[in-house]
């Protein structure tokens, strides 16, 4: 646990008391200040006052003894008492920040130059800070993993000479966290997303510019307009990072699933992703080349980065290989809640009988109709199931299956019979899970088992 010092002796207001809220609550009281939380969850007040963590309701307290407002990364913005606490604490002039920034303090007092890896982007954040992780622990670096994926970053090991803290944020975290200066920042893409949250895309992207403006050294995916122009802007160090053909400038290109430093005087091919089952598909070389970006600038050869990729596990939900049987490779990406992120998957297999549906998203599936020729049978479950017959029909052979059980149970049974090269059963739903299952999570692991309960079935990952 890192102790929160920073507010030593003084008073505290704490809201959300979920996973990482409670963890702040210890660290700061660890540190030495006096915190007083809240959470509209009766049983989370009862569980941080089990712990001896004084808790209020918020909306009676005298603000003027704040130093400070924490609000837990957890609490959805569209919850009402982020607004109300957020609203009080503004009145009384208390700051408002988050857990991140208890640790930027904590780093700047103890270790300043300790290296801080800060990741943010609007997609593939989890793949590439469990990747960059991955990649420095193989080559011996002492490495904290946390933020917004896996541990709250107060619970992690505190700052100190020579361990790597490898920081995943979302923006709202950055949001919360004003003295952002990270060692190296990384700004994966930007695409409109959350635009719900942030009001437009100018203030969504202005967010995520902060963790680039403040970092040391900046390593940018410039294959978007709104990444290209704050790469352009960057006055400091910077690593651009392009996937395609050719370089825009002078930095890492990731060509055809190769990674290749072009920062060298002739370009250096890095590492071949092919064969790297957690890897595959085009989004996953940004991941990568960005990973390679990050490593080589923390010390590692193009050689370990290349080993370690080779036994990187890759994460659960997304790609994940969870089976095999005979020719035939079942794949869980239950993580592709809308149809942007099962294009990724559909456009990394051949014969695929795709498992898809769910609680639709506005626009449905039309937009994956240039690869259905890859698609060799649909499986439908859940409530999206009408609407995406309807779209599938007369380009695609599908059944209508009801649940994720029976789906499984047919696509297994018709892939067997698929004489492609290499038949893949890939859940990939194209929507949300809220209709039949808690989270994309639990999907992904109902998919699991059921695949790894099948006959044959040799497990493939943990
Ligand atoms: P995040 O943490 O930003 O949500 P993940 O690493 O969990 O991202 O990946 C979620 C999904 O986003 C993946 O299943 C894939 O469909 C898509 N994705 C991953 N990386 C990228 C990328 N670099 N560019 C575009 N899409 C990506």
């Amino acid at each position: 646990m890192t102790p929160s010092t920073t507010f030593a002796g003084r008073s505290v207001a704490l809201f959300g008391l979920g996973g990482s809220g409670l963890a702040t609550a210890l660290s700061l009281r660890a540190g030495g200040a006096r915190v007083v939380a809240c959470d509209d969850d009766p049983a989370r007040m009862a569980a941080a006052g089990e712990q001896d963590i004084a808790t209020a309701d918020l909306r009676g307290a005298d603000w003027s003894g704040f130093a400070a407002l924490v609000l837990s990364p957890g609490v959805p913005l569209t919850h009402p008492a982020p607004h109300w606490t957020v609203g009080l604490a503004r009145a009384a002039g208390v700051p408002v920040i988050g857990d991140i920034e208890l640790f930027c303090r904590e780093r700047a007092a103890r270790a300043p130059g300790a290296p801080f890896v800060a990741i943010t982007g609007t997609n593939g954040k989890s793949t590439t800070t469990a990747l960059i992780a991955h990649v420095l622990a193989a080559a011996g670096h002492d490495v904290q993993m946390g933020g917004n994926i896996g541990t709250a970053i107060l619970s992690l090991a505190p700052p100190a000479p020579g361990r790597v803290h490898v920081v995943e944020m979302s923006s709202f975290q950055i949001d919360l966290t004003p003295s952002l200066a990270p060692s190296i920042g990384v700004l994966l893409n930007l695409t409109p997303d959350h635009l719900d949250r942030h009001g437009d895309m100018a203030a969504y992207a202005a967010i995520k510019e902060r963790l680039v403006a403040g970092s040391d050294h900046a390593v940018v995916g410039v294959d978007d307009a709104w990444s290209r122009a704050i790469a352009g802007r960057r006055a400091g160090p910077l690593t651009r990072v392009h996937v395609g053909e050719a370089g825009d400038g002078p930095g890492l290109l990731a060509r055809r699933g190769v990674i290749i430093d072009g920062r060298a005087e002739p370009a250096v091919p890095v590492a071949d992703l092919a064969g790297i089952g957690p890897l595959r598909g085009a989004h996953n070389w940004q991941n990568a080349a960005i990973a390679y970006a990050v490593a080589a600038n923390l010390g590692v050869s193009a050689d370990a980065f290349a080993q370690a990729l080779r036994g990187f596990p890759g994460l659960a939900h997304r790609m994940e290989e969870v089976g095999r049987r005979g020719p035939v490779l079942f794949i869980n990406d239950s993580k592709a809640t809308n149809a942007d992120s099962a294009e990724k998957a559909l456009s990394a297999f051949q014969s695929i009988h795709w498992i898809l549906g769910g609680k639709p998203k506005e626009g449905g599936i039309a937009a994956l109709a240039p690869y259905f020729p890859r698609v060799a049978h649909a499986y439908l479950i859940g409530a999206a199931s009408e609407a995406f017959a309807a779209t599938l029909e007369g380009h695609v052979p599908f059944s209508r299956c009801g649940t994720l059980a029976a789906a499984v149970a047919r696509a297994a049974a018709a892939a067997a019979d698929d004489r492609a090269g290499e038949p893949v059963v890939l859940l990939s739903p194209a929507c949300a899970s809220y209709d039949q299952f808690r989270s994309f999570e639990e999907r992904g692991d109902v998919f699991r088992s059921l695949v790894r309960a099948l006959p044959g079935i040799a497990a493939v990952g943990p």
